[in-house]
């Protein structure tokens, strides 16, 4: 297999770059995002054989990691990261599933992606190699999954930061219960705030070189590849045992924020895998809905929503997103985007419960309401939705809407029961540096 190269979406027309580089590095050094410069194209016969997410994960990465260091660890590496409960459940009306992404350590579905990364870099450490800082802003979710993927394991620590009063008491929570090798800031200021102090302090080579800094934001590839693996599995799992036609494939609804989650699902398909027409569903932030009504994009602020793991703005993977239609009209490519309001969200809540006895977390609201949304227009293919979130996470949302509080998974609970701590911090990049300089020191 010839090696696929890795290159930058930024200004700078870089040579492309191998893998290892391009997981290490995160950004790429113009700023850019990086992208496999070629898609390869894989049949359903390639997946014969396959049947579970490490198994399709495996035959569906092996191409990306030609003529890597990481090839040989693949196979290891999928079964750690992504042997995790990934339920398909149904719904009504006919034809409509569940994949529920929630059922990892920190019950969100960015613990698949944290841990695939988290695997990636323990296999490019190198003997003797000093402890890696992983740097980490987060609104939420990420930080925990993060901290859960690099918790206790050899060679990295991470340093969290998360803005004060702006993350749900269950997140603030999870996000100081690790201890070890995690260490959990509370930072006076917005998750802006967090996201700038964070990449001030990346983009300063001396400081990354004296404190071995890394970044696991959702920009990172080793996050991005990794994703496309659930929506692969699901796919194929729903046109074998369904009798789904292979050639129209499973229409996707994905609730949407940074883009990562639904992109994945997008290069999935271009991929080969049978997925139909993929539908962003966003909260209040209309700025991708904006996008394929008009065709202009205009980023803005984010907007605080009941689904805050998705109040963005500007989503950081558009720019991706573009690069692999830049030959092609991405308004005519199977995409669609649309957003929920907060009323919409209450609704769909509260009618999840009564039709279905469900609770749902509010960005898996967004997508049923899409979902609802289709079916009333008259549509009745089959349709798969992405549930990223379990709803004991955001209690503050659900319980005074249905006036029940929904129980915690069991790994949820168990991390609730733990003592948790987060130190305070100001948004000042001076500020963080002393705070490196203590933890980095204190070995
Ligand atoms: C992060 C997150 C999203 C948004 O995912 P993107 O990849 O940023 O689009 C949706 N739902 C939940 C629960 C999340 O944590």
């Amino acid at each position: 297999m010839t090696p696929i190269g890795y290159i930058s979406t930024g200004p700078g027309n870089l040579a492309p770059t191998d893998l290892a580089t391009a997981l290490r590095a995160g950004l790429a050094p113009d700023g850019g995002l990086y992208v496999p410069d070629t898609l390869p194209h894989l049949t359903l016969d390639d997946f014969s054989g396959c049947h579970t997410l490490p198994q399709v994960a495996e035959r569906l990465l092996r191409p990306f990691c030609a003529g890597s260091v990481l090839e040989h660890s693949l196979d290891a590496m999928c079964d750690e990261a992504l042997d995790l409960p990934l339920p398909i459940s149904t719904l009504d009306p006919a034809q409509s599933w569940m994949l529920e992404l929630f059922h990892g350590p920190t019950a969100a579905f960015k613990d698949f992606a944290a841990r695939f990364l988290a695997t990636c870099l323990e296999h490019l450490r190198q003997a003797g190699e000093p402890v890696q800082t992983v740097l980490v802003a987060t609104s939420g979710d990420t930080g925990a999954a993060v901290a859960a993927a690099f918790d206790q394991r050899p060679g990295f620590r991470v340093v969290i930061l998360y803005p004060e009063g702006r993350v749900s008491p269950v997140q603030a929570h999870q996000l100081g219960a690790f201890g070890n090798n995690v260490h959990t800031f509370r930072v006076n200021g917005d998750f802006d705030d967090c996201q700038k102090l964070a990449k001030h302090t990346l983009n300063d080579p001396a400081l990354v070189r004296e404190y071995h800094l890394t970044s696991a934001n959702s920009i990172s590839l080793g996050r991005l590849l990794p994703q496309m693996a659930y929506y692969a599995w699901a796919s194929l799992k729903l046109c074998a045992e369904q009798d789904l036609s292979s050639s129209a494939g499973v229409q996707l609804i994905v609730p949407t924020g940074n883009l990562g989650n639904a992109l994945a699902a997008v290069l999935a398909r271009e991929m080969g895998l049978p997925i139909g027409d993929i539908f962003l569903a966003t909260n209040a932030n209309r700025t991708l809905p904006d996008f394929f009504a008009s065709g202009n994009y205009q980023g803005r602020p984010g907007m605080a929503t009941l689904a805050n793991a998705m109040d963005v703005g500007d989503p950081s993977n558009f720019d991706r997103l573009r690069w692999f239609y830049r030959d092609r009209d991405l308004r005519n490519a199977g995409l669609h985007a649309d957003s929920i309001s907060d009323d919409r969200i209450g609704q769909c809540i509260r009618r999840t419960l009564e039709q279905h006895d469900r609770i749902v977390c509010p960005h898996t609201a967004c997508a049923l309401e899409v979902l609802e949304q289709r079916r009333q227009a008259g549509d009745r293919r089959p349709f798969l939705i992405a549930a990223t979130a379990h709803p004991a996470k955001f209690t503050e949302v659900v319980e005074p809407l249905l006036g029940r509080r929904p129980e915690p998974p069991p790994t949820l609970a168990e991390l609730l029961r733990r003592p948790t701590r987060a130190e305070t911090l100001q948004p000042e990049p001076a500020a963080l540096q002393k705070a490196l300089k203590r933890i980095c020191q204190a070995v």
